[in-house]
Formats: structure tokens, sequence, C-alpha cells
């Protein structure tokens, strides 16, 4: 007779790391993604019609890893001052000819507050200007002190020019992802995050969202915020229509009716009937506080 099967955290199914890549402007952030999409996305793929999905699937010798590809941190900041945590890692990336400079301080401390682990890529050190242990110094009082220190911030130098280090950088990722051991239920009740949205003039609202439980499949009625709608077509992040998407996967949903807002939740409902009657329910409850507010203020 065997023993009853019991499913314990441990036992759930590992899912890819979500990524996010941070640092002041012109310090390489767009060009060390590009590298890696060049570079990591099957070239196939990498050479069809790209899909802007928000985030890309990069394929690695240690499995694949999720990058948020939304311009700068605004993805990041929006998304976590909505109370959503996407990422799994931030990178934080330093020209290696500039150092620290004010929106390194600055996306070093969205990635401390949002708790999630740092790794430090020094960029450009092609650069005869560059300076890597100027670097390794300059991030010390920051509260980061690099591995050979004595300390714990994995630090990697790279080119997002020539793609020197970038293959360190990529294997330091599936290090911190193991060791953080990421793991996500697909049969799980779907909870997904919006990175962005728009609204095509043909297609309609197009929403790209990060599933992070559970699984998303065409037909399914979604509700976000007070909003909610059928899923029409999933597209992935290189441009395939597919059926259904799994944890840590980025998609594309066509369906809404209105564009949701970056850093809302996603979840699902059985049917049309339910669907309405959470959003239903979330707009009384929004209602019931304002009143409440309002009437604090009146008394
Ligand atoms: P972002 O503002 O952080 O996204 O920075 P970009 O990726 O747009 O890069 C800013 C500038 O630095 C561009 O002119 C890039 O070509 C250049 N750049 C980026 N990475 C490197 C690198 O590794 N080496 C060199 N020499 N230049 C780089």
């Amino acid at each position: 007779q065997p023993a009853a099967v019991t499913t314990t955290a441990t036992e759930l199914p590992h899912r890819a790391p979500v990524v996010t890549i941070m640092g002041h402007v012109d310090h390489g952030k767009t060009s060390l993604l590009d590298y890696i999409r060049k570079t990591k996305v099957a070239a196939k793929e990498a050479g069809g019609i790209t899909q802007h999905v928000g985030a890309f699937e990069a394929k690695t010798s240690r499995g694949k890893v999720v990058f948020i590809d939304t311009p700068g941190h605004e993805a990041f900041t929006t998304i976590r001052a909505r109370g959503a945590n996407v990422a799994d890692i931030a990178i934080i990336v330093i020209a290696a000819d500039d150092s620290v400079m004010p929106q390194t301080r600055e996306a070093i401390a969205h990635a401390k507050a949002a708790n999630v682990p740092i790794i430090v890529a020094i960029n450009k050190i092609d650069l005869a200007q560059a300076n890597v242990d100027k670097v390794k110094q300059d991030i010390i009082p920051l509260d980061l002190v690099p591995e050979e220190f004595g300390g714990e911030t994995i630090v990697v130098g790279v080119s997002a020019r020539s793609g020197e280090g970038v293959e360190d950088l990529l294997e330091m990722i599936s290090l911190v992802a193991e060791i953080a051991d990421l793991r996500a239920d697909p049969k799980a009740a779907l909870k997904g995050v919006v990175i962005e949205s728009r609204v095509d003039k043909q297609m309609g609202v197009l929403a790209n969202i990060i599933v992070q439980e559970g699984t998303v499949h065409v037909g399914d009625f979604l509700v976000v915020g007070e909003k909610y709608g059928k899923i029409k077509a999933l597209t992935n992040s290189v441009g395939d229509r597919i059926k259904d998407a799994g944890p840590s996967t980025p998609v594309q949903i066509l369906g809404f009716s209105e564009a949701p807002t970056a850093g809302d939740t996603v979840t699902s409902a059985k049917n049309e009937h339910q669907a309405r009657e959470l959003v239903a329910g979330r707009t009384q409850d929004r209602r019931d506080v304002e009143e409440a507010r309002k009437g604090r203020r009146l008394s």
C-alpha cells in the first residue's frame, strides 16, 4: 500500500528567476539587455518579429532567465509602489568610467526596499578609462561589500559592447536563483502582475503580464483591479500565439476592454458571472472607503 502523497512547498516545481536591470542613465542597461537578447534568445526566435511583451526569456546553460525589459527602473518602481514585487533578482549596472551616480543610489535603494538580492554588474570594462577597482570601493559605503573584500555582494565586470563577462553574469544569476530556491505551483489559483499595458489601434487593449502562480489559458476570465476580461489571445515574448502559460512566463494578453495599470495583480474567475461579481465587490469596497473618508472629513 503506497503512502498517501502529500504536496509540500519543497515539492513544487522550480520556476525561472525574474530579473530586473537598474542603474544610472547611460550606464548601459539597454545595451546589456540587447546583448543578452541577441545572444541568448534562440536564433530563429530572435530573427522573427519579436513581440514587445515587456520581458523576454533568455536560455542559459543553467536554465531559463526572464529579463524585464521595460526601460529604466520605471516598471520596477511603479509596480513596487503598488505593493507588488515582480523581480526575484536586481542587477545594478554601474559604468566603470563613471562609477556610482545618483540613479545608482536610487536603484540600490529600490532593490533593498524590495528585499531582492542584488548583483552588481560593472559595465564598459572595455573602455580605457574603466576603473573597476574604484567602483568596488565606491559601493562599500552603500552597504554592498564585494565578496573579495569579505562581503556578500557578487560583482561581475562586463562589457555590453564586446560581451565579455556576460556569461559570468548569467552564471551568477543562476547561482543566486538556485540559492533562492524559486518554486511555484502551475496548478494553483492564478496570480500575475501587470508590467505594462497599451492600446493598439487595430487590436485593442494589450496587457503585458508575468505569471507568478498558476497558469493562464486562452478563454479564461481574468480580473484586474476593477476590470475584467476574457482572454482572446496569448502571445509569448517571441511573438508566438500560445494557448497557456505557467509561472515565470511573460505574456501579452488580448481581451481586456480597458488598459490595466502596471503593478495591478491579475487573478482569474471561473466564469463571467463570477468575474463581474468580483469587480462589483471591489467597486463597492472602494466606494465604502471613499464614503468613510468623506464622513471623517465632515465630522
Ligand atoms: P542606458 O541609458 O543605461 O540604457 O544605457 P545605454 O545602453 O543606452 O548605453 C549608453 C551608451 O553607452 C551608449 O552609447 C552605448 O553604446 C554605450 N555603452 C553601453 N555599454 C557599453 C560598453 O560595455 N562599452 C562601451 N564602450 N560602451 C557602452
